[in-house]
Formats: structure tokens, sequence, C-alpha cells
């Protein structure tokens, strides 16, 4: 069925209000005389049309004149009920199966697995395969009822007695496992067993003892999505900030080698100092000033600028996030640089960089719609923008048209900004 129409079994499309029509008119042109005869009611005329007789004879063989299609006598009618038997889970079958399987203890030591028969008190031997099977035996002993015992299985095969299996295979499961005993893998029994020696990143441990907060690592990993970025993007935050590899001054244990940042030579050049130091500060304010960021404290201002994520546990916005983790590369590099080619570090021409690759990888968007617009259009579908849109905010937002327009303050930062200074408005056109 595709919108007001069905499509019949030839493929003929038919539209909806025409085949009710069709219906209607079928029903009407049923005789209501047939109707009553049918249904066994007096027929008001004594002699019927030898053609309706043949009719209702093609229908109901059964039918007669008198009693009209029977529902009672030999076979059950349409109306009388009949009994229903639900179809049975899978769990149910399998344990239908091995409730046929008993067991005894031989000797009051040995426990033996098979069948019983209760009428003739005769135990069918079983033997057990090495995968806990049981095949039967040509071995039959005579027991009483009392001897007999229900078996306990797991993972398709013996345990033992039901009553003194301990623990219950499908009752329990390992520490920090949440699969039953009976379903345990060796996938599962390598994370049990590794469980106890297991530690937290080390970096993790390095970022809360620092920040001295419970950090959202949650959020912060939530960050490094390929919605808009690529690892490219977000890589050098991943790898130097999160965990800590940035070769900073502070960490060299060479005994001439000066703890002083190398770009403003003042303070010690650790983590913290990256987002104080009066070299890279004007990035910080830039970004700040953009994004209406305000810190409650020094360790949430720390928290943000340092992981992206608000001291409180709460996440940047997407586009602000993909702003801060492409700015933070930018910034990786220069300050990189600054030590091994001693280039001076000119916060203009990054962020000039960041805006440049931000605004990239945001104009993909256009073509991602242009993709979506030309399937939309092959399903008949409407075209759903709102992902693509979510992902701009709330540094601009971007049409079905695959245009997207900069809010005021962003628009301003941008490169393109400079050479279309003075028009003033937000919009930026974008090409696929
Ligand atoms: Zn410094």
């Amino acid at each position: 069925m595709s919108g007001n129409s069905i499509k019949l079994s030839g493929g003929k499309l038919i539209a909806l209000p025409k085949l009710v029509a069709q219906w209607k008119r079928n029903l009407q042109s049923v005789p209501s005389r047939l109707i009553q005869t049918a249904l066994g009611f007096t027929d008001p005329y004594p002699y019927l049309d030898s053609k309706i007789v043949m009719m209702l004879k093609s229908w109901a063989p059964s039918w007669n004149s008198r009693r009209g299609i029977p529902t009672m006598g030999r076979g059950p009618g349409r109306a009388d009920p009949i009994p229903h038997t639900p179809t049975p889970k899978r769990k149910q079958v399998i344990n239908a199966r091995r409730s046929k399987y008993k067991g005894i203890l031989a000797y009051g030591i040995r426990p033996m697995y098979g069948t019983y028969d209760a009428r003739q008190e005769e135990f069918h031997e079983h033997a057990l395969t090495t995968r806990g099977k049981l095949t039967a035996t040509k071995r039959y002993h005579s027991i009483k009822p009392h001897r007999i015992r229900d078996l306990c299985f797991s993972n398709g095969g013996v345990v033992g007695f039901a009553d003194s299996t301990y623990p219950h295979p499908e009752e329990w499961s390992l520490d920090s496992i949440s699969v039953p005993l009976s379903r345990t893998t060796v996938k599962h029994l390598t994370y049990a067993f590794s469980s106890p020696n297991r530690v937290a990143p080390s970096c993790l441990k390095a970022w809360t003892e620092r920040l001295g907060i419970d950090i959202n690592f949650q959020a912060v990993g939530l960050l490094y999505r390929q919605r808009l970025l690529t690892p490219r993007d977000f890589m050098s935050h991943f790898k130097n900030i999160l965990h800590r590899a940035l070769l900073t001054r502070t960490k060299l244990n060479t005994p001439l080698a000066s703890h002083k940042c190398r770009l403003c030579k003042r303070s010690r050049e650790n983590f913290t100092h990256l987002t104080n130091c009066s070299h890279i500060a004007p990035l910080w304010d830039r970004y700040i000033k953009l994004t209406n960021l305000t810190f409650t404290n020094d360790t949430d201002r720390l928290c943000t600028l340092l992981l992206g994520v608000r001291a409180s546990g709460a996440s940047l916005p997407p586009a602000h996030g993909d702003l801060f983790l492409i700015l933070w590369k930018f910034i990786i590099i220069n300050f990189t640089l600054a030590e091994i080619e001693r280039k001076p570090f000119d916060c203009d021409s990054i962020w000039k960089s960041a805006t440049t690759r931000y605004l990239s990888k945001a104009n993909t968007l256009t073509y991602r719609i242009g993709m979506k617009q030309m399937r939309a259009d092959a399903r008949g579908l409407k075209l759903d923008v709102r992902h693509e849109k979510s992902l701009l905010q709330p540094l601009g937002t971007i049409d079905s048209a695959g245009t997207i327009a900069w809010v005021d303050q962003f628009a301003q930062c941008l490169p393109c900004a400079e050479s279309a200074a003075g028009v003033g408005t937000a919009s930026h056109e974008t090409s696929p």
C-alpha cells in the first residue's frame, strides 16, 4: 500500500475510495433473500430458485433448505469453539525434552543417568558423552520410584542432580558478568578472571587527581565522534591532552632542562599552563567570547578548556565541541613547532587555520544534504536535515538546500569575513 492506493496482485494500483465503493457494490448485489436462506431462516418463498439452490450447494455441500449451513453435527462449525494450544516457546520445548531424563545414585555413590518407566519401574541407563550429552545404552535396571531424581542441565549437557547442584547454572552468574553460568563463554570467563587486576586508564586517574573533581569522561569521549570531524581533527587532542602525551618541559628530567614555558618563559610549562599562558590566552579569549562561556570557578575553566566538558559534567554544544577540538589541534601543532623549529606562535594565524578547517568540515554538510536529497527523491520520502542542523548548533544553521547561515558573532570570525567586510549579515553561501 502506498499513499492512498493499494497494489493489486497484478501490480496495478487502485485508489482506496474506488476499492471501497466496489466492495460496497458487491455486498449490495447479494440478494437479501439469499442471506436469509444461507442462515437457515424459514424461507418466505416455498419454492427456491434452482439457481440459488445450486449456488448454495456449491458453497456448502451440507446445506439443506431447512437448517441452512450446518454448524453442528459431524464437524465443528465456524462458530463453535475449538481447543487452542499456544505454540510452545523454545525454552519450553527444550525443558520438556530434558524432563524425560532422570538420575539415580547407584550403590549410594555413583550417579547414573537415563530414562525411567514408572509403570514398569524400569530404569534405562544412558552414558554420558564428553560433551555431557546422554546416549542410550543396552543396560536396564529395576529401580523403585523413590530413588529417581531430576537432573540439572547446563549448556546442553548434564551437570548433576537438580536438588544437589550448586550453583544452579541458570540462576547464578560470575562477578561482573550479566550472563547466567549456563551461557558463559570463554570471552566472559576471560573478562571475569582479569577483572580483579584491571585498572582504569592512568590518564583518567591523572586528570581526576589534577583537577580534583569528578570528571564526566563519558561526555569527553562523546566529543571524539565522526559526525562532522574526522580522526585527523580530534586525534591530537585525544592523544596529547586527554592522554597527556604532549611533551611539556616539566616532563624533562635532564638537569639542565628548563621547566619554564617555551612561549612566555615565565611560568612552569605544564598542562594547566596551556590554558593560562599569556601567549595562548588570546585564542582562549576569542573562543570564550564566541561561545559565550562563563565559568563558575577556576576548576570549571580548566576542565572546560582542557577536556571540553564542564566541571558540572555538562557537555559543550556540538559546534562548540568541534571547534574546540580543531582549535586544540592547531595549538598543539604550533606549540610543538615553537620548540622544535623556533617558529613564532602566532595566535591570529592559528585562529584563522582553525576556523578555516571548521568551515571546510561544515561545508561537507552541503554535499551530504545533496546526497540525502537525491536518496529522498528516489524513495519518494521527505528530506530530513534535522541531524545536519543539530551539528552546527549553536554557531549556525543549515537549510534543506544546503545553505549555511552562521550567527553574526561567528561570521565575523571567519576568514571570508574580511573579503565580505561591510556586508554584516551572517549569511555565508557555500559551494558544494
Ligand atoms: Zn607560557
